[in-house]
Protein backbone atom coordinates (compact mmCIF):
# COMPACT_ATOMS: atom_id res chain seq x y z
CA UNK A 1 0.00 0.00 0.00
CA UNK A 2 1.31 3.75 -1.02
CA UNK A 3 1.29 6.24 1.69
CA UNK A 4 -1.25 8.82 1.37
CA UNK A 5 -1.01 12.26 2.77
CA UNK A 6 -1.15 12.87 6.05
CA UNK A 7 -4.86 14.76 6.50
CA UNK A 8 -4.65 16.34 9.71
CA UNK A 9 -2.51 17.21 12.80
CA UNK A 10 -3.11 14.11 15.62
CA UNK A 11 -5.69 14.91 17.96
CA UNK A 12 -3.88 13.08 21.05
CA UNK A 13 -0.51 14.26 22.46
CA UNK A 14 1.43 12.56 19.52
CA UNK A 15 4.40 13.23 20.31
CA UNK A 16 4.44 13.48 23.71
CA UNK A 17 5.60 16.69 24.21
CA UNK A 18 2.64 18.71 24.38
CA UNK A 19 1.15 16.85 27.48
CA UNK A 20 0.09 19.02 30.02
CA UNK A 21 1.37 18.63 34.05
CA UNK A 22 -1.06 16.91 36.24
CA UNK A 23 -0.55 16.40 40.15
CA UNK A 24 1.12 13.44 41.49
CA UNK A 25 -3.05 12.15 42.68
CA UNK A 26 -5.34 12.82 39.59
CA UNK A 27 -8.83 14.05 40.03
CA UNK A 28 -10.77 12.28 38.11
CA UNK A 29 -14.09 12.93 36.83
CA UNK A 30 -16.36 10.22 35.84
CA UNK A 31 -19.36 10.73 33.60
CA UNK A 32 -21.07 7.45 32.85
CA UNK A 33 -19.32 5.94 36.32
CA UNK A 34 -22.29 3.26 36.50
CA UNK A 35 -21.45 1.39 33.06
CA UNK A 36 -19.19 -1.35 31.93
CA UNK A 37 -16.20 1.69 31.57
CA UNK A 38 -16.71 3.49 34.64
CA UNK A 39 -17.11 0.73 36.86
CA UNK A 40 -13.95 -0.24 35.66
CA UNK A 41 -11.97 2.85 36.32
CA UNK A 42 -13.58 2.42 39.70
CA UNK A 43 -11.57 -1.11 40.01
CA UNK A 44 -8.48 1.24 38.84
CA UNK A 45 -8.99 3.77 41.11
CA UNK A 46 -10.01 1.07 44.31
CA UNK A 47 -6.21 -0.23 43.20
CA UNK A 48 -4.28 2.93 43.31
CA UNK A 49 -5.74 5.27 45.56
CA UNK A 50 -1.98 6.82 45.30
CA UNK A 51 -2.39 7.65 41.74
CA UNK A 52 -6.28 8.77 41.62
CA UNK A 53 -9.22 10.34 43.42
CA UNK A 54 -12.45 10.55 42.28
CA UNK A 55 -14.01 13.95 42.34
CA UNK A 56 -17.12 13.82 40.38
CA UNK A 57 -19.36 10.95 39.92
CA UNK A 58 -22.14 11.23 36.77
CA UNK A 59 -24.79 8.39 35.64
CA UNK A 60 -27.63 8.75 33.85
CA UNK A 61 -30.42 7.02 36.17
CA UNK A 62 -29.05 4.22 38.12
CA UNK A 63 -29.59 5.80 41.29
CA UNK A 64 -28.71 2.91 43.52
CA UNK A 65 -25.21 2.35 41.93
CA UNK A 66 -24.73 5.60 41.71
CA UNK A 67 -25.55 5.67 45.48
CA UNK A 68 -22.86 3.41 46.43
CA UNK A 69 -20.29 4.38 44.87
CA UNK A 70 -20.74 7.36 46.42
CA UNK A 71 -20.72 6.35 49.31
CA UNK A 72 -17.30 4.18 48.45
CA UNK A 73 -15.58 7.19 47.15
CA UNK A 74 -16.88 10.13 48.40
CA UNK A 75 -16.35 12.93 45.85
CA UNK A 76 -16.66 16.69 45.92
CA UNK A 77 -19.75 16.09 43.15
CA UNK A 78 -22.83 13.72 42.14
CA UNK A 79 -25.06 13.76 38.98
CA UNK A 80 -27.71 11.98 37.39
CA UNK A 81 -29.33 13.12 33.89
CA UNK A 82 -32.39 11.76 35.06
CA UNK A 83 -33.41 14.67 37.26
CA UNK A 84 -36.95 12.66 38.47
CA UNK A 85 -34.67 10.66 40.14
CA UNK A 86 -33.25 13.10 42.68
CA UNK A 87 -35.38 12.43 45.92
CA UNK A 88 -34.62 8.68 45.52
CA UNK A 89 -30.79 9.01 45.22
CA UNK A 90 -31.13 11.77 48.49
CA UNK A 91 -32.78 8.96 49.92
CA UNK A 92 -30.35 6.12 49.17
CA UNK A 93 -27.70 8.13 49.82
CA UNK A 94 -28.66 8.68 53.35
CA UNK A 95 -26.59 10.54 55.92
CA UNK A 96 -23.77 10.94 52.88
CA UNK A 97 -26.38 13.37 51.29
CA UNK A 98 -25.21 15.79 53.39
CA UNK A 99 -21.52 16.02 52.23
CA UNK A 100 -22.07 15.90 48.50
CA UNK A 101 -23.12 18.59 46.03
CA UNK A 102 -25.75 16.72 44.18
CA UNK A 103 -26.26 18.26 40.47
CA UNK A 104 -29.77 17.28 38.88
CA UNK A 105 -30.18 17.06 34.98
CA UNK A 106 -28.32 17.10 31.88
CA UNK A 107 -27.38 20.80 31.55
CA UNK A 108 -25.48 20.98 35.07
CA UNK A 109 -23.45 18.06 34.42
CA UNK A 110 -22.47 19.05 30.95
CA UNK A 111 -21.50 22.64 32.59
CA UNK A 112 -19.39 20.88 35.23
CA UNK A 113 -16.87 19.75 32.36
CA UNK A 114 -15.85 23.21 31.70
CA UNK A 115 -16.10 24.44 35.30
CA UNK A 116 -15.69 21.56 37.69
CA UNK A 117 -12.42 21.37 39.82
CA UNK A 118 -10.88 18.04 37.82
CA UNK A 119 -7.83 17.07 35.93
CA UNK A 120 -9.13 14.43 33.74
CA UNK A 121 -12.62 13.98 32.77
CA UNK A 122 -13.22 9.92 32.00
CA UNK A 123 -15.81 10.07 28.39
CA UNK A 124 -17.36 7.23 29.79
CA UNK A 125 -21.29 8.06 28.33
CA UNK A 126 -23.05 5.66 25.98
CA UNK A 127 -23.95 7.65 22.41
CA UNK A 128 -24.45 11.17 21.21
CA UNK A 129 -25.35 11.93 24.81
CA UNK A 130 -21.87 12.11 25.96
CA UNK A 131 -20.43 14.48 23.35
CA UNK A 132 -21.55 18.17 25.19
CA UNK A 133 -19.09 17.38 27.85
CA UNK A 134 -16.66 16.05 25.89
CA UNK A 135 -17.06 19.35 23.77
CA UNK A 136 -17.05 21.55 27.32
CA UNK A 137 -13.69 19.69 28.70
CA UNK A 138 -11.92 20.28 25.68
CA UNK A 139 -13.45 23.70 24.77
CA UNK A 140 -11.94 24.86 29.05
CA UNK A 141 -8.80 23.34 28.03
CA UNK A 142 -9.03 19.96 30.12
CA UNK A 143 -7.70 16.39 29.59
CA UNK A 144 -10.45 14.27 28.41
CA UNK A 145 -9.80 10.35 28.93
CA UNK A 146 -11.84 9.01 26.03
CA UNK A 147 -14.46 5.95 25.83
CA UNK A 148 -17.21 7.61 24.13
CA UNK A 149 -16.27 7.16 20.69
CA UNK A 150 -19.77 8.31 19.40
CA UNK A 151 -18.84 12.02 20.29
CA UNK A 152 -15.53 11.78 17.79
CA UNK A 153 -17.90 9.93 15.35
CA UNK A 154 -20.77 12.77 15.62
CA UNK A 155 -17.84 15.80 15.34
CA UNK A 156 -14.37 14.96 14.67
CA UNK A 157 -14.53 18.07 13.24
CA UNK A 158 -15.46 20.17 15.36
CA UNK A 159 -13.35 18.67 18.22
CA UNK A 160 -10.49 18.57 16.04
CA UNK A 161 -11.07 22.87 15.77
CA UNK A 162 -11.61 23.23 18.93
CA UNK A 163 -7.97 21.60 19.77
CA UNK A 164 -6.08 22.55 16.95
CA UNK A 165 -7.65 26.09 15.51
CA UNK A 166 -8.80 27.97 18.42
CA UNK A 167 -5.90 26.61 20.33
CA UNK A 168 -8.13 25.00 23.83
CA UNK A 169 -5.46 23.35 25.21
CA UNK A 170 -7.31 20.48 25.84
CA UNK A 171 -6.43 16.95 24.99
CA UNK A 172 -7.59 13.69 24.30
CA UNK A 173 -6.45 10.26 25.53
CA UNK A 174 -7.44 7.32 24.07
CA UNK A 175 -9.29 4.31 26.20
CA UNK A 176 -11.11 2.49 23.83
CA UNK A 177 -8.87 -0.87 23.12
CA UNK A 178 -7.63 -0.37 19.76
CA UNK A 179 -6.63 2.96 19.69
CA UNK A 180 -4.88 2.65 23.09
CA UNK A 181 -3.02 -0.37 21.46
CA UNK A 182 -2.06 2.03 18.71
CA UNK A 183 -0.88 4.68 21.14
CA UNK A 184 1.31 2.47 23.16
CA UNK A 185 2.60 0.62 19.83
CA UNK A 186 3.57 4.63 18.50
CA UNK A 187 5.04 5.71 20.99
CA UNK A 188 9.15 6.90 20.50
CA UNK A 189 7.88 7.05 16.35
CA UNK A 190 7.26 9.79 14.21
CA UNK A 191 4.33 9.63 11.55
CA UNK A 192 7.02 9.29 8.76
CA UNK A 193 8.12 5.70 10.13
CA UNK A 194 4.43 4.37 9.56
CA UNK A 195 2.89 2.91 6.53
CA UNK A 196 -0.70 1.96 8.06
CA UNK A 197 -2.63 1.48 11.39
CA UNK A 198 -4.53 -2.11 11.50
CA UNK A 199 -7.36 -2.30 13.84
CA UNK A 200 -8.52 -5.43 15.14
CA UNK A 201 -12.27 -6.48 15.46
CA UNK A 202 -13.20 -9.88 17.01
CA UNK A 203 -16.01 -10.31 14.25
CA UNK A 204 -18.99 -10.55 17.05
CA UNK A 205 -21.01 -13.34 18.06
CA UNK A 206 -22.29 -13.59 14.09
CA UNK A 207 -19.07 -13.88 12.55
CA UNK A 208 -19.42 -17.89 11.71
CA UNK A 209 -22.79 -17.17 11.44
CA UNK A 210 -24.27 -17.76 7.57
CA UNK A 211 -26.31 -14.50 6.60
CA UNK A 212 -29.48 -16.52 5.57
CA UNK A 213 -29.19 -17.57 9.68
CA UNK A 214 -29.26 -13.82 10.97
CA UNK A 215 -32.64 -13.44 9.52
CA UNK A 216 -34.35 -13.35 13.20
CA UNK A 217 -31.72 -12.92 15.62
CA UNK A 218 -32.92 -11.83 18.88
CA UNK A 219 -31.54 -9.18 21.61
CA UNK A 220 -30.27 -11.78 23.55
CA UNK A 221 -28.55 -13.63 21.09
CA UNK A 222 -26.56 -10.32 19.78
CA UNK A 223 -26.07 -9.22 23.45
CA UNK A 224 -23.81 -12.03 23.80
CA UNK A 225 -20.83 -11.57 22.79
CA UNK A 226 -18.01 -14.22 22.56
CA UNK A 227 -14.96 -12.25 24.60
CA UNK A 228 -15.80 -8.81 26.22
CA UNK A 229 -18.15 -7.87 28.72
CA UNK A 230 -19.92 -4.09 27.46
CA UNK A 231 -22.43 -2.03 27.59
CA UNK A 232 -26.14 -3.01 25.82
CA UNK A 233 -25.24 -0.60 22.70
CA UNK A 234 -21.75 -1.36 22.32
CA UNK A 235 -22.37 -4.89 21.93
CA UNK A 236 -25.23 -4.60 19.41
CA UNK A 237 -22.83 -2.19 17.52
CA UNK A 238 -20.02 -5.07 17.59
CA UNK A 239 -22.88 -7.23 16.33
CA UNK A 240 -23.20 -5.17 13.72
CA UNK A 241 -19.84 -4.63 13.41
CA UNK A 242 -20.93 -0.79 13.58
CA UNK A 243 -18.47 -0.68 16.67
CA UNK A 244 -15.34 -1.25 13.79
CA UNK A 245 -16.87 1.44 11.60
CA UNK A 246 -17.11 3.99 14.44
CA UNK A 247 -13.38 2.66 15.47
CA UNK A 248 -12.34 3.51 12.12
CA UNK A 249 -13.68 7.10 12.02
CA UNK A 250 -12.72 7.50 15.16
CA UNK A 251 -8.81 6.42 14.33
CA UNK A 252 -8.82 8.98 11.63
CA UNK A 253 -9.55 11.81 13.91
CA UNK A 254 -7.28 10.60 16.74
CA UNK A 255 -4.34 9.58 14.70
CA UNK A 256 -4.72 12.12 11.98
CA UNK A 257 -4.63 9.10 9.04
CA UNK A 258 -5.86 8.85 5.46
CA UNK A 259 -8.67 6.11 5.63
CA UNK A 260 -6.56 4.23 2.75
CA UNK A 261 -4.25 3.67 5.60
CA UNK A 262 -6.53 2.50 8.29
CA UNK A 263 -6.92 -0.88 7.41
CA UNK A 264 -9.42 -3.80 9.83
CA UNK A 265 -8.76 -7.24 10.55
CA UNK A 266 -10.56 -10.13 12.00
CA UNK A 267 -9.23 -11.29 15.03
CA UNK A 268 -11.40 -13.10 16.65
CA UNK A 269 -9.22 -14.00 20.14
CA UNK A 270 -9.62 -10.32 21.02
CA UNK A 271 -5.66 -10.73 22.53
CA UNK A 272 -4.33 -8.49 19.66
CA UNK A 273 -5.64 -5.01 20.75
CA UNK A 274 -4.54 -3.20 17.40
CA UNK A 275 -1.14 -3.01 15.37
CA UNK A 276 0.91 -0.20 13.73
CA UNK A 277 2.55 -1.46 9.78
CA UNK A 278 5.95 0.14 10.16
CA UNK A 279 7.45 1.10 6.60
CA UNK A 280 10.53 -1.29 7.04
CA UNK A 281 8.41 -4.12 7.00
CA UNK A 282 8.23 -4.68 11.13
CA UNK A 283 4.63 -4.51 12.47
CA UNK A 284 4.13 -4.04 16.48
CA UNK A 285 0.97 -4.88 18.41
CA UNK A 286 -0.07 -4.44 21.99
CA UNK A 287 -1.41 -8.15 23.67
CA UNK A 288 -3.76 -8.17 26.80
CA UNK A 289 -6.51 -10.52 27.50
CA UNK A 290 -9.88 -8.48 26.73
CA UNK A 291 -10.37 -6.69 30.06
CA UNK A 292 -10.82 -2.88 29.46
CA UNK A 293 -8.91 -2.08 32.72
CA UNK A 294 -5.30 -2.53 30.84
CA UNK A 295 -6.36 0.11 28.59
CA UNK A 296 -7.79 2.12 30.66
CA UNK A 297 -5.07 2.50 33.20
CA UNK A 298 -2.58 3.08 30.80
CA UNK A 299 -4.78 6.12 29.67
CA UNK A 300 -5.62 7.86 32.62
CA UNK A 301 -1.77 7.62 33.79
CA UNK A 302 -0.24 8.57 31.07
CA UNK A 303 2.71 9.64 30.42
CA UNK A 304 3.51 8.18 33.62
CA UNK A 305 5.15 4.37 34.22
CA UNK A 306 2.78 1.62 33.86
CA UNK A 307 0.56 0.95 37.42
CA UNK A 308 1.27 -2.44 39.00
CA UNK A 309 -2.93 -4.13 38.94
CA UNK A 310 -3.50 -7.02 39.71
CA UNK A 311 -5.49 -7.39 37.08
CA UNK A 312 -5.36 -11.10 34.64
CA UNK A 313 -2.56 -11.40 32.60
CA UNK A 314 -2.09 -13.58 29.07
CA UNK A 315 -1.54 -17.61 30.46
CA UNK A 316 1.02 -18.70 28.38
CA UNK A 317 1.17 -21.90 30.42
CA UNK A 318 -1.37 -22.77 28.07
CA UNK A 319 -1.65 -23.05 24.45
CA UNK A 320 -2.46 -19.99 22.35
CA UNK A 321 -3.80 -19.48 18.76
CA UNK A 322 -4.02 -16.18 17.34
CA UNK A 323 -6.10 -15.56 14.21
CA UNK A 324 -6.17 -13.10 11.81
CA UNK A 325 -8.53 -13.09 8.68
CA UNK A 326 -9.58 -10.40 6.20
CA UNK A 327 -12.67 -8.65 7.06
CA UNK A 328 -16.33 -9.62 4.84
CA UNK A 329 -16.84 -6.27 3.72
CA UNK A 330 -20.66 -7.68 2.15
CA UNK A 331 -21.64 -9.55 5.23
CA UNK A 332 -20.38 -6.88 7.68
CA UNK A 333 -21.41 -3.63 5.57
CA UNK A 334 -20.94 -0.92 8.22
CA UNK A 335 -16.93 -0.18 7.85
CA UNK A 336 -16.95 0.17 3.84
CA UNK A 337 -20.14 2.82 4.98
CA UNK A 338 -17.15 4.47 7.57
CA UNK A 339 -14.98 4.89 4.77
CA UNK A 340 -17.48 6.84 2.75
CA UNK A 341 -18.45 8.89 5.58
CA UNK A 342 -14.89 10.02 5.50
CA UNK A 343 -14.65 10.41 1.58
CA UNK A 344 -17.69 12.75 1.94
CA UNK A 345 -17.34 14.58 4.81
CA UNK A 346 -20.04 17.12 5.65
CA UNK A 347 -22.19 15.55 7.89
CA UNK A 348 -22.19 12.12 7.17
CA UNK A 349 -20.38 10.51 9.64
CA UNK A 350 -23.00 12.76 12.59
CA UNK A 351 -26.22 10.99 10.24
CA UNK A 352 -24.41 7.58 10.57
CA UNK A 353 -24.10 7.92 14.50
CA UNK A 354 -27.56 9.16 15.23
CA UNK A 355 -29.23 6.57 12.58
CA UNK A 356 -27.34 4.19 14.35
CA UNK A 357 -27.90 5.16 18.02
CA UNK A 358 -31.83 5.17 17.40
CA UNK A 359 -31.58 1.83 15.22
CA UNK A 360 -29.95 0.32 18.60
CA UNK A 361 -32.47 0.99 20.50
CA UNK A 362 -35.55 0.17 18.20
CA UNK A 363 -33.72 -3.72 17.60
CA UNK A 364 -33.54 -3.81 21.35
CA UNK A 365 -37.19 -2.60 22.01
CA UNK A 366 -37.63 -5.10 19.12
CA UNK A 367 -39.07 -2.32 16.50
CA UNK A 368 -36.49 -2.67 14.02
CA UNK A 369 -35.03 -6.45 13.15
CA UNK A 370 -31.06 -6.99 13.71
CA UNK A 371 -30.31 -7.13 10.09
CA UNK A 372 -32.55 -3.79 9.61
CA UNK A 373 -29.93 -1.56 11.91
CA UNK A 374 -26.85 -1.38 9.22
CA UNK A 375 -29.50 -0.62 6.00
CA UNK A 376 -31.38 1.53 8.15
CA UNK A 377 -28.09 3.63 8.88
CA UNK A 378 -27.46 3.53 4.98
CA UNK A 379 -30.82 4.73 3.67
CA UNK A 380 -30.76 7.45 6.56
CA UNK A 381 -26.99 8.58 4.97
CA UNK A 382 -28.73 8.76 1.59
CA UNK A 383 -31.46 10.99 2.27
CA UNK A 384 -30.18 13.12 4.84
CA UNK A 385 -26.02 13.42 4.05
CA UNK A 386 -25.60 17.07 3.25
CA UNK A 387 -21.83 18.19 2.29
CA UNK A 388 -21.33 20.96 4.60
CA UNK A 389 -20.35 20.02 8.29
CA UNK A 390 -21.81 21.72 11.21
CA UNK A 391 -20.76 23.51 13.73
CA UNK A 392 -21.80 22.50 17.80
CA UNK A 393 -25.02 24.48 18.36
CA UNK A 394 -26.30 23.24 14.90
CA UNK A 395 -25.08 20.06 15.15
CA UNK A 396 -27.08 19.73 18.71
CA UNK A 397 -29.99 21.24 16.65
CA UNK A 398 -29.79 18.84 14.10
CA UNK A 399 -29.83 15.93 16.18
CA UNK A 400 -33.31 16.88 17.68
CA UNK A 401 -34.56 17.49 14.16
CA UNK A 402 -33.05 14.06 13.06
CA UNK A 403 -33.74 11.80 15.53
CA UNK A 404 -37.28 12.90 15.68
CA UNK A 405 -37.96 12.51 11.97
CA UNK A 406 -36.34 8.61 11.52
CA UNK A 407 -38.00 7.76 15.09
CA UNK A 408 -41.11 8.07 12.76
CA UNK A 409 -39.45 6.11 10.62
CA UNK A 410 -39.43 3.01 12.44
CA UNK A 411 -42.33 -0.28 11.80
CA UNK A 412 -42.60 -2.72 13.82
CA UNK A 413 -40.73 -5.69 11.82
P1 LIG B 1 -22.87 1.32 29.49
O1 LIG B 1 -24.21 1.28 28.86
O2 LIG B 1 -22.42 0.17 30.30
O3 LIG B 1 -22.77 2.63 30.41
C1 LIG B 1 -23.17 3.89 29.97
C2 LIG B 1 -23.04 4.90 31.09
O4 LIG B 1 -23.51 6.16 30.66
C3 LIG B 1 -23.88 4.56 32.32
O5 LIG B 1 -23.19 4.97 33.49
C4 LIG B 1 -25.12 5.43 32.13
O6 LIG B 1 -25.83 5.67 33.32
C5 LIG B 1 -24.46 6.67 31.63
N1 LIG B 1 -25.32 7.62 30.95
C6 LIG B 1 -26.16 7.41 29.90
N2 LIG B 1 -26.73 8.58 29.53
C7 LIG B 1 -26.22 9.54 30.36
C8 LIG B 1 -26.39 10.96 30.48
N3 LIG B 1 -27.23 11.63 29.68
N4 LIG B 1 -25.71 11.62 31.44
C9 LIG B 1 -24.86 10.97 32.28
N5 LIG B 1 -24.65 9.63 32.19
C10 LIG B 1 -25.33 8.94 31.26
O7 LIG B 1 -21.84 1.64 28.32
P2 LIG B 1 -20.29 1.25 28.23
O8 LIG B 1 -19.60 1.56 29.52
O9 LIG B 1 -20.16 -0.09 27.64
O10 LIG B 1 -19.80 2.26 27.11
C11 LIG B 1 -19.61 3.64 27.38
C12 LIG B 1 -18.92 4.28 26.20
O11 LIG B 1 -17.62 3.70 26.08
C13 LIG B 1 -19.62 4.01 24.85
O12 LIG B 1 -19.47 5.13 24.03
C14 LIG B 1 -18.84 2.84 24.26
O13 LIG B 1 -18.87 2.83 22.86
C15 LIG B 1 -17.44 3.13 24.79
N6 LIG B 1 -16.59 1.95 24.91
C16 LIG B 1 -16.96 0.92 25.71
C17 LIG B 1 -16.18 -0.21 25.83
C18 LIG B 1 -16.55 -1.33 26.75
O14 LIG B 1 -15.78 -2.29 26.88
N7 LIG B 1 -17.68 -1.29 27.43
C19 LIG B 1 -14.94 -0.35 25.06
C20 LIG B 1 -14.60 0.82 24.29
C21 LIG B 1 -15.41 1.92 24.21
P3 LIG B 1 -27.00 4.63 33.85
O15 LIG B 1 -26.27 3.38 34.25
O16 LIG B 1 -27.59 5.34 34.99
O17 LIG B 1 -27.91 4.43 32.69
MG1 LIG C 1 -12.86 -0.91 20.79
Amino acid sequence: MSISPHIHKPLIPWPESDFPELPEVRRLALYGSTGSIGTSTLDIVRSSPQNFKVTALFAGSNVGLLAEQCREFRPEVIGIADSTKIPELRKKLGECASEVEILGDDDSITAYASEGTYDIQVAAIVGFSGLASVYNALCSGRVVALANKESIVAAGHILKEVLQEREACGTILPLDSEHSALFQALRGYSRDDVQSLILTASGGPFLNTATEQMANICPEQALKHPRWSMGRKISIDSATMMNKAFELIETYWLFGFSEQNIEVLIHPQSIVHSQVQFRDGACLAQLSPPDMRVQIAFGINFPRTRISANFPTLDYTQPYTLEFLPLDNEKFEAVSLARECLRSGGNASLVLNLANDIAVQAFLDEKLRFQQIVPFAKEALSRHYHSQALNFNDTLEFKEHLSAELESKLVCP
